[in-house]
């Protein structure tokens, strides 16, 4: 025998996995799948009276207030087609400050008074729910007794339905806040700084001479990263199960140094597993576009093509949903923690962000001949003010226990916040901080010296991986968050901290027209923007050392390494002086959030000890002893036959067993520690709990290399990595 029955076993399991073909693109095409199960505009087309078709679709589209006599009829009609297509249930959906979705479902079955019953659904059902609002976070918001919270349906983001192998559900998207009116959710912040986003731009707009000009809205498109793992093993990993990441494991003799998985040919599980989690997103209209391999082994990334922010959200927490579900019919686990194994990379989620409308377009698309777009250097140099203000929130929003072990680490962008802007744009700011910009460098094209393969065209940059915020062509991207993190913090930061800036360069411009060329106050302008903001601009390597020194003490640029740097910028001065004015969130609110961060982080973290603690006595120790047991009784034979007896491994495994009992003595003490507040806490989990989770983790992967393989009791990295 070679390893322990309970990983015998999970290998076992996990190698006679066989899948189910259970898809037939063939005869039900992806394309009519698409939006299947969601009440999207052409079924609203088809089924709502048409005055209450175009109201409704004033609301989406413009934002204008929905006409409130409209919502008996859109809940009766809602409610047929939900009725039509099996449901028994609706749902108001939310996204709470956990970071994580909930949702309070009520059947559409009412007592008909002659002891039957028949389905209900008012408008009022539709618009409003009220779920208890004092078992999720609210930062000391809400008292437990205070227990009064609202769903609110968001009328922009359509109703869809979830089907389970024995019901359909009808899912109402909402906002949540509390009886008081304080916001207690993601969603609610980015409806309201999309607004005052719109309302900015449009300034801008108008400036530059547009008279037709359509909603501005941003657009978002996330790409998650996930590792899958077989459920065998998962299960055999309190660590993985409980914390979502291993806590223990000895690297493998092969991690990702090959760079063998990147782009590699997908597993035929895994793919299979792709096509299905797909074939639910189409039904549920998120435009999943991408599928691949990532760098460490086991990891993969789903990118959708990018939408309207609030509904780009909404679709990024159904991937997640969809991914984890999923993944258990194919024997798999889908892991969303930032950083699950050591010593391979951890996960990430690209936020790729940018603004526009029907009648302008894309507003970060700079052209062919950038230097003499106007428009666009203002929207960017715009973007650029408000990552340089405001980089310490950007950072604050996406810190958490799970993503300082990521953020930082030579593998995913450093926690100082700069932007990449390309060969080709940071030489035009390095014009304008002169005066106007006079020529953009070209892309041009490549030839590969064969014939059969056409000229590439080239872009005018390079892309850059180890940035937090580069510009990608049209668009920023935004790789700093966290794989397991909700978009909709960052998602609002920006769009708020980017409609102060737009406020304050429509500002600028309004005034100086009053006396000069539209050509000349923007050039007045971008020279400016340049020359004060230009220290956030970085186009070199983001993880030398020599960057960390030059971002800090020559540039300015705040260094926040862990989650107790970073959280307090939630609710600075600066942070509430913009949010309070565009009415996005109150001081109080932004406290609320802080503290939320805070009291995540040191659950976290004290979750993590326990477990620790528990497999340490459980499971590390006994197996340890039991086999110095097994080398002393054989040192004794030894003795006893007149051998002469090396003890080496003996000591060895005694000294660790010593070393472990020690650091674990420490670890329980340490938990004895009373804080007199949260922040005292954080710090205390942040310095002196989690070196000890290191070092009792360095005995322990030790030990993993010294006991016989046939007693370890739990998977090893090689096993949960590479058996698929
Ligand atoms: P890469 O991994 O090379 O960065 P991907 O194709 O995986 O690129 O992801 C790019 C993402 O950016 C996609 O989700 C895409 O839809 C999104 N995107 C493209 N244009 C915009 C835009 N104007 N606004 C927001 N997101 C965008
Ligand atoms: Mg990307």
């Amino acid at each position: 025998m070679s390893v322990s029955p309970a990983r015998q076993s999970a290998i076992s399991a996990a190698n006679s996995f066989r899948v189910t073909n259970t898809l037939a693109f063939k005869e039900s095409h992806s394309a009519a799948l698409y939006g299947q199960n969601v009440f999207n505009e052409k079924v609203m087309q088809s089924r709502l009276p048409k005055a209450v078709y175009k109201s409704l679709k004033k609301t989406i589209e413009t934002g204008a207030p929905l006409d409130p006599g409209m919502a008996d009829i859109v809940a009766t009609t809602i409610k047929d087609w939900a009725l039509e297509r099996g449901a028994t249930h609706y749902a108001h959906v939310f996204h709470p400050l956990t970071g994580l979705t909930a949702e309070k479902h009520d059947s559409f079955l009412e007592p008909d008074g002659k002891g039957g019953a028949i389905a209900e659904f008012s408008g009022k059902q539709l618009a409003q729910g009220e779920p208890d609002a004092s078992s999720f976070p609210s930062g000391g918001i809400r008292a437990t007794f205070e227990a009064r919270g609202y769903t609110a349906w968001d009328v922009t983001s359509p109703c869809y339905l979830v089907e389970n192998a024995n019901g359909v559900t009808l899912c109402i998207p909402t906002a949540f806040v509390s009886w008081t009116g304080e916001v207690l959710d993601t969603k609610t912040p980015i409806l309201r700084s999309m607004k005052s986003l719109d309302t900015q731009a449009r300034r801008i707009l108008k400036l530059f001479g547009h008279t037709n000009i359509a909603m501005v809205s941003a657009t978002a498109g996330p790409e998650q990263e996930y590792f899958l793992v077989d459920r065998n093993f998962y299960l055999a990993r309190p660590d993985l199960m409980t914390a979502g990441r291993t806590l223990f494991g000895a690297r493998p003799p092969k991690g990702q140094e090959f760079e063998d998985q990147y782009f590699g040919v997908i597993p035929d599980r895994v793919l299979a597993y792709m096509h299905e989690c797909e074939a639910e997103l189409y039904r549920l209209g998120v435009p999943v576009k991408t599928r691949h391999n990532e760098v460490a082994p086991s990891q993969y990334e789903i990118a959708p093509i990018y939408e309207t922010a609030n509904i780009a959200a909404d679709h990024q927490q159904t991937v997640m949903t969809v991914l984890k579900r999923v993944a258990r019919k194919y024997g798999m686990e889908c892991i969303f923690h930032e950083k699950p194994f050591a010593g391979v990379n951890g996960s990430g989620k690209h936020l790729n962000w940018s603004l526009g409308n029907a009648t302008q377009g894309n507003l970060l698309e700079p052209g062919h001949t950038p230097h003499d777009n106007m428009q666009f250097l203002v929207f960017c140099a715009a973007v650029i003010r408000a990552v340089h203000r405001h980089s310490g929130l950007l950072r604050a929003l996406v810190a958490s226990a799970s993503n300082d072990h990521r953020l930082g680490a030579n593998e995913a962008p450093p926690a100082i916040i700069s932007v990449y802007l390309g060969d080709q744009l940071a030489d035009i700011f390095e014009q304008l901080k002169k005066g106007k910009a006079k020529s953009s460098k070209k892309g041009g094209t490549m030839h590969l010296g064969v014939d059969v393969i056409p000229p590439l065209m080239k872009d005018a940059g390079d892309r850059n991986r180890t940035s937090p915020f580069a510009f990608t062509g049209n668009k920023f991207e935004f790789r700093a968050v966290g794989s397991s993190q909700s978009i909709g913090g960052p998602l609002a930061a920006l769009n708020t901290i980017v409609t102060e800036s737009l406020d304050y360069v429509a500002n600028k411009l309004e005034k100086a027209l009053k006396s000069k060329k539209l050509e000349d106050a923007v050039a007045e302008l971008l020279t400016e923007i340049a020359s004060e903001h230009g220290a956030v601009v970085f186009n070199g390597n983001g993880y030398t050392e020599e960057w960390h020194q030059e971002a800090e003490f020559k540039r300015g640029l705040p260094n926040l390494r862990t989650t107790i740097d970073a959280v307090p910028v939630i609710a600075a001065k600066q942070t509430v002086a913009a949010y309070e004015k565009y009415g996005i969130l109150t001081k109080r609110e932004l406290e609320a959030r802080r503290d939320i961060t805070l009291e995540q982080y040191c659950k976290t973290i004290n979750v993590e000890a326990n477990i620790v603690i528990e497999m340490v006595s459980t499971k590390y120790l006994p197996v340890a002893v039991r086999y110095q047991t097994e080398l002393a009784t054989n040192v004794a034979a030894l003795k006893a036959a007149g051998v002469k007896a090396d003890t080496s491994m003996l000591d060895k495994v005694t000294s660790l067993i010593g070393e472990l009992q020690s650091e674990l003595a420490k670890l329980t003490a340490a938990r004895q520690h009373h804080a007199h507040d949260l922040s005292e806490e954080a710090k205390h989990f942040c310095k002196d709990v989690l070196p000890l989770l290191s070092s009792i983790r360095k005995v322990v992967d030790t030990l993993e290399s010294v006991v016989a393989d046939d007693s370890w009791p739990v998977p090893t990295y090689e096993e949960i990595l590479f058996i698929k």
